[in-house]
């Protein structure tokens, strides 16, 4: 057993290494267990929203994102066979918002760098194996270390941050992950973007495709593939990539497309869904993707993960003690108020996914968003997540279905009741996964009875 440090976190990405680094620097004593501390090359969390740039800013780690050739983006546009059009990120104040693409490796290295050079954190290099219980209270970690030795890590609060295959999910949550899909990555070299520093949403069949800039040479391309399986790397996905997708992607990119297809480095990673469902237990929290995952089509998962370390963080550098106690309820009140900040990010994630799946819907959210004013800038500034205001995303989801009823080249009674059916079925299991008030719960689980 060795000396305890304050909280123990295990898995040192994204949300793990942000939240040691935060509380490390407002003085708490961290350790951090780490399977594998190398730059890793993922197509996951490349692209950071505005709001998540602010919660690293809130937090005083917004130097994180510099010195890694991340590309500054400060909107999106959207594609759908010869249409398109951009919406800009909304401007408070006079300031430009902007959100970053990056390479996660690079990132993550930048996160790490910071925690290892941090005297109040004990990074530690090994494999979190087991959550260690003494009557009914975690009270640590057993991890393996690179011999193979096994060792104990104590800690008043242990936090789980394992990521979206954790370990220790099964321990502290009611929930499973659900795979509803699986992004096909690759990456362009120097391609002309048709709308400078945006991410590009096509709208192609029979799934989108999301393009953005991870570096000043770099642009990613994600390839969505609907289904609980997963598309198998070789011939024949390089020929539906040539000739299914490519001829829907904007002329601009296709010649780096094809060539990056013909290179054939493509990695693929499963989409999950998992609405936050944590199961109390003393001494341990989940956090990041060990706790909850949304689709990856918005880019959201970052932002969720440093809005989540910002406020379980604030909570924690409250417990003035070593009182076991006074950590429990700091988990008590992260876990009971977290929804009203991530609420918003989680369902428009799979919402939007199931708007752009569900082909009338889809085209009634292009016409609208394309109509620009208060109907791109503000859905716009939710995508961000620079606005949280979930009275505004169901006026705007509701009013996108309206809007195809109205807008419908073929006006049918029938038609119309399956289309706002369509969009309460897509919405309402979204909305219940995250404490929705009374009325709004009320008013849902009517819709849902009447269509
Ligand atoms: C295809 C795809 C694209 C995405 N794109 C975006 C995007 O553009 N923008 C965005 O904001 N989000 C995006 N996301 C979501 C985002 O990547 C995640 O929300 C984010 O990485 C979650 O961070 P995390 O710290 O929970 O997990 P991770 O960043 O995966 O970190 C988990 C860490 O735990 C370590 N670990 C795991 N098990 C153990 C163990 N037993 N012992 C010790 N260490 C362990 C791992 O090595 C890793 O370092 C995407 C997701 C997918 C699937």
């Amino acid at each position: 057993m060795n000396t305890q440090s304050n909280v123990c976190i295990i898995g040192a990405g994204v949300a793990g290494g942000a939240l040691a680094a935060y509380l490390a620097r407002n003085g708490m004593q961290v350790s951090i267990i780490e399977r594998n501390l190398s730059e890793q090359d993922r197509i996951v969390g490349e692209l950071l929203q505005p709001g998540g740039v602010e919660q690293l800013r809130l937090m005083g780690l917004d130097h994180l994102i510099g010195g890694i050739d991340a590309a500054p983006v400060k909107g999106y546009a959207l594609f759908k066979q010869d249409q398109h059009f951009n919406v800009n990120y909304p401007v408070e104040t006079g300031k430009e918002i902007t959100g970053y693409g990056f390479r996660n490796g690079k990132f993550v290295q930048n996160i790490r760098a910071e925690i290892l050079q941090s005297p109040n954190v004990k990074v530690i290099k090994g494999r979190a194996l087991d959550l260690v219980e003494e009557n009914g209270r975690v009270i640590g970690v057993q991890y393996e270390d690179e011999e193979g030795a096994v060792h104990t890590e104590k800690a008043l609060l242990t936090i789980a941050c394992d990521g979206s295959a954790s370990r220790f999910r099964e321990k502290i949550s009611h929930n499973k992950n659900k795979i509803n899909g699986y992004f096909v990555g690759l990456v362009l070299k120097d391609a002309e973007l048709p709308y400078a520093g945006h991410g590009h949403v096509i709208v192609a069949e029979p799934a989108p495709v999301l393009v953005y800039p991870i570096s000043s040479r770099e642009t990613r391309v994600l390839i969505d593939f609907p289904g609980e399986q997963a598309p198998r790397k070789g011939p024949e996905l390089k020929e539906y990539l040539l000739n299914q997708v490519l001829p829907q992607m904007p002329a601009q990119i296709q010649p780096s497309l094809r060539a990056a297809v013909e290179e054939g480095d493509i990695k693929m990673m499963p989409n999950c869904y998992m609405p936050a469902n944590p199961r109390r237990q003393s001494g341990a929290v989940l956090l990041g993707d060990s706790l909850n995952m949304r689709h990856p089509l918005t880019g959201g998962g970052m932002t969720v993960a440093f809005t989540d370390v910002h406020r379980l963080g604030q909570h924690l550098l409250a417990c003035k003690t070593a009182d076991v106690q006074a950590y429990d309820e700091a988990v008590e009140r992260f876990y009971a108020a977290r929804h009203t900040n991530t609420a918003t990010i989680n369902i428009l994630a799979d919402a939007l996914y199931g708007v752009i799946r569900n082909p009338e819907l889809s085209e009634a959210c292009f016409t609208y968003l394309k109509k620009g004013g208060k109907f791109a800038e503000e859905p716009v500034a939710i995508l961000s997540a620079v606005s949280r205001n979930f009275k505004l995303l169901m006026r705007h989801f509701f009013a996108v279905a309206i809007h195809g009823v109205r807008t419908s080249k073929q006006f049918s009674f029938k038609r119309s009741y399956k289309m706002i059916g369509d969009a309460v079925r897509i919405v309402h299991p979204l909305v219940m996964s995250e404490k929705p008030d009374p009325f709004t719960k009320m008013a849902l689980q009517l819709a849902k009875r009447m269509f």
